[in-house]
């Protein structure tokens, strides 16, 4: 680099002036050449710059020069700013993955304190390296941990049943354990196991076999969620209740398949009653509203043939008035006149008499027609209303969670909408509680889905009864509950929340005279000047959270801003 040279250090104590501006030169086109490369205008502003220091550019033009520079520099420095949150936010959108991927709590831990770390912009560029580095750490271990959940549960059973297969035990659902035979049998009588395919198994367990069993916990979930909120048609509840059963029981990679199949029929089932259902009655009012223009246009013709009728007659009394008339002025004597006259006088009387039944009958005809056709119409009005009923029927319907009768996700993302832009209106308090079932998937391996089942639905039957009636629960998914409270304090909020934990963890759940323990794990959060939905639902959810790993069964607050 021929433009460096070193400034000897020490070797000028007693500078002379025009010396002085020299070093300064010089030391302005070193930094100058070690800023280079950041940004393009600013290189070349800073090209520029180093071009009139060496050739001894007068002040002035180096006066004109600065301001541009400046403006480089600034450009420059708010680009490496955006640089810098544009990697925030992708290192941030790795990290959210890494943590939908259900990491074990250690490393969960980790990454929300890396995700911390990414928020100061400032401090970025020189955390970069050390940030990366560790979340390549992180990556590898979660990567190559086993998921947790499905090791204990499902994994075993799963497993245990793909080694019996390979003894040649018929390939069909297990039998139920005992447990949940009993509830079984409580639930749905005529229920029975849908056949699930049956391939030749024999041998080791398959690669499929062995992935599958990894998710299948997951996928069961999944597949429960779906089959609870699925609206169908009466005719088509046994099937679905035989499929939860299904899914509830556990299922293999290959009745999967099956399964998966009948869920189809299902749905497509239930879509296309509801479309035969809503065609039906577009055709029944096609139907009416054509009867009903038939009956118009008769009307119609009716109405102009009996006026053309009507018309007629006038014509023939008036002829009849003026041969009277002529009569009269023609007269030669008094008695021949006065037999044509009332000759004349008879036959108009008689056609005026006939023009009024003509318009009597006219009229009674109109109003028949008239009567007929405001009864066709209250029978339709009749029939649009019930159809309405029925399509708020469904509509109300698929808000609700079909297992617990409480609002699901939608109603409940509906309601927290509403209360959410209610106290953004009006202010006020209000609280968001996020409720977790503690150990569920235990009580599912002990004793059976169906039974984790009820306990879902006394837990629901229980967090009703003991809530107030302006409190709104609804089943946020799983073993996971959202309740709102408007117009409680904190202090209010967590007294009525403990009298629910404990009145939970005291609830005598039993089954087969066996007690079932059930606690809850609560994070609650009160609504603050700013919050979005999502952020205080978050909150609240990562209280929950550290209610769970202080020991569960247990409540804790957001932390005060
Ligand atoms: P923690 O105390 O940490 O919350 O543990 P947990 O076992 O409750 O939590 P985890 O999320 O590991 O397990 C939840 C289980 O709930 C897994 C899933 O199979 C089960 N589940 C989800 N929906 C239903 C359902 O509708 N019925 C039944 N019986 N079980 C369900
Ligand atoms: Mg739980
Ligand atoms: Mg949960």
């Amino acid at each position: 680099m021929p433009d460096i040279h070193p400034i000897a250090e020490g070797s000028s104590l007693t500078v002379e002036p025009g010396e002085q501006t020299e070093l300064l030169k010089r030391g302005l086109v070193r930094v100058s050449i070690a800023a280079s490369g950041i940004d393009p205008l600013l290189d070349k502003r800073l090209n520029e710059l180093r071009r009139a220091l060496r050739a001894d550019a007068p002040p002035s033009m180096l006066a004109d020069l600065l301001p541009k520079l400046e403006h480089a520099v600034l450009t420059a420095d708010q680009k490496r700013q955006e640089r810098a949150s544009n990697i925030a936010k992708s290192l941030q959108i790795i990290i959210e993955q890494l943590q939908d991927s259900e990491p074990p709590k250690d490393a969960a831990k980790a990454l929300r304190t890396l995700g911390r770390r990414l928020t100061d912009l400032g401090e970025l560029p020189r955390q970069l390296d050390s940030i990366l580095g560790d979340l390549q750490q992180l990556q590898g271990e979660i990567l190559q941990s086993e998921p947790e959940a499905e090791t204990a549960g499902l994994w075993g059973r799963l497993f245990g049943r793909g080694e019996r297969r390979a003894d040649n035990e018929p390939s069909q659902a297990d039998p139920m354990p005992e447990a949940s035979e009993q509830l079984a049998h409580h639930e749905d009588d005529q229920a029975g196991p849908v056949e699930p395919a049956q391939p030749a198994i024999t041998g080791v367990i398959s690669g499929e076999q062995q992935s599958f069993s990894q998710v299948a916990a997951h996928i069961e979930s999944i597949l429960l969620s779906l089959l609870n909120e699925l609206q169908v048609m009466e005719a088509q509840q046994t099937i679905r209740d035989r499929l939860r059963e299904q899914v509830s029981r556990g299922l293999n990679w290959y009745e999967l398949a099956a399964l998966l199949d009948s869920l189809t029929g299902l749905i497509l089932g239930a879509q296309q009653s509801r479309q035969a259902e809503f065609e039906g009655y577009l055709q029944q009012l096609n139907q009416r509203l054509s009867q009903f223009q038939g009956n118009l246009e008769e009307a119609h013709t009716n109405y102009n043939g009996s006026l053309e009728a009507e018309r007629e007659l006038a014509g023939d009394i008036r002829n009849q008035v003026a041969d009277l008339n002529e009569n009269v002025r023609d007269a030669d004597d008094l008695s021949s006149l006065k037999a044509n006259v009332e000759l004349r006088l008879n036959s108009l009387l008689k056609n005026i008499d006939r023009a009024r039944e003509l318009r009597e009958e006219r009229d009674n005809k109109v109003s028949q027609q008239l009567t007929t056709m405001v009864e066709r119409i209250q029978v339709m009005e009749v029939e649009a209303q019930t159809f309405r009923r029925h399509l708020e029927e469904q509509r109300r319907q698929a808000m609700i969670d079909s297992l617990t009768g409480l609002a699901n996700r939608a109603g409940l993302q509906r309601r927290m909408e509403e209360e959410h832009e209610r106290w953004q209106r009006y202010g006020g308090r209000l609280l968001l509680v996020v409720l977790d079932v503690d150990h569920f998937k235990s009580i599912n391996d002990r004793f059976g889905h169906l039974a984790g089942d009820k306990v879902l639905r006394l837990i629901a039957q229980q967090l009703s009864r003991r809530l107030r009636k302006t409190d709104f629960i609804g089943r946020f998914g799983g073993e996971e509950f959202v309740i709102l409270m408007p117009g409680v304090t904190p202090e209010q909020g967590a007294t009525a929340l403990e009298e629910l934990r404990n009145g939970i963890e005291h609830a005598p759940f039993h089954f087969k005279n066996e007690p079932v323990p059930v606690t809850i794990s609560i994070g609650f959060t009160e609504f603050r000047e700013g919050d979005t939905l999502d952020s205080t639902f978050e909150r609240a959810d990562r209280a929950m959270y550290q209610a769970k790993e202080a020991g569960r069964n247990r409540i804790v607050a957001a932390d005060s801003p």
